[in-house]
């Protein structure tokens, strides 16, 4: 892990991971480790509970966070970004510069959600309001599009 990473309340949502020194882009500075679980054995185990440290990684896989990275915090407009290695490891990396006390933030890109919503806080002048991935959000503009043409079809005529 990057050293100089501390872990303080956050204006975007509870606590946050800060760094303490610069960092240069392009430089991994935390692995998102955890146990590996199945998607169904995950959802099983968090079933109704709303915050998780969940980061899908694979078809079928997620890793159930713990340690400094379940505490980056999403933004619209975020300074890491995550990235996999052959071995399946994620590592959260810089993307660009970062200074001293910025708040260390990735994209979450969330999918394959049960939340009705997950909305955004970042603050950021481009926060797209909400933290579901673009896919995530035509995926279900496409479903309440499918259910009303079914429910139009059930009506009487
Ligand atoms: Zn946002």
């Amino acid at each position: 892990m990057f050293p100089g990473l501390i872990i303080r309340s956050s204006s975007i949502h509870a606590a946050g991971c800060y760094t303490t020194r610069p960092i240069k882009a392009g430089i991994r500075i935390c692995e998102y480790d955890g146990p590996r679980l199945s998607k169904a054995v995950a959802d099983a185990r968090y079933e109704g509970r709303s915050v998780t440290y969940l980061f899908a990684c694979g078809d079928n896989l997620v890793i159930d966070g713990f340690g400094t990275a379940m505490f980056f915090n999403h933004s619209c407009d975020p300074n890491c970004e995550t990235e996999q290695d052959e071995e399946g490891r994620v590592y959260i990396c810089t993307m660009r510069d970062v200074a001293a006390g910025e708040e260390l933030t990735y994209e979450y890109n969330l999918h394959d959600s049960d939340e009705d919503n997950q909305d955004c806080y970042c603050g950021a002048t481009a926060c797209r309001n909400t933290m579901f991935s673009d896919y995530e959000l035509k995926r279900r503009a496409r479903n309440a599009k499918r259910k009303a043409a079914e429910l139009a079809a059930a009506a009487p005529a």
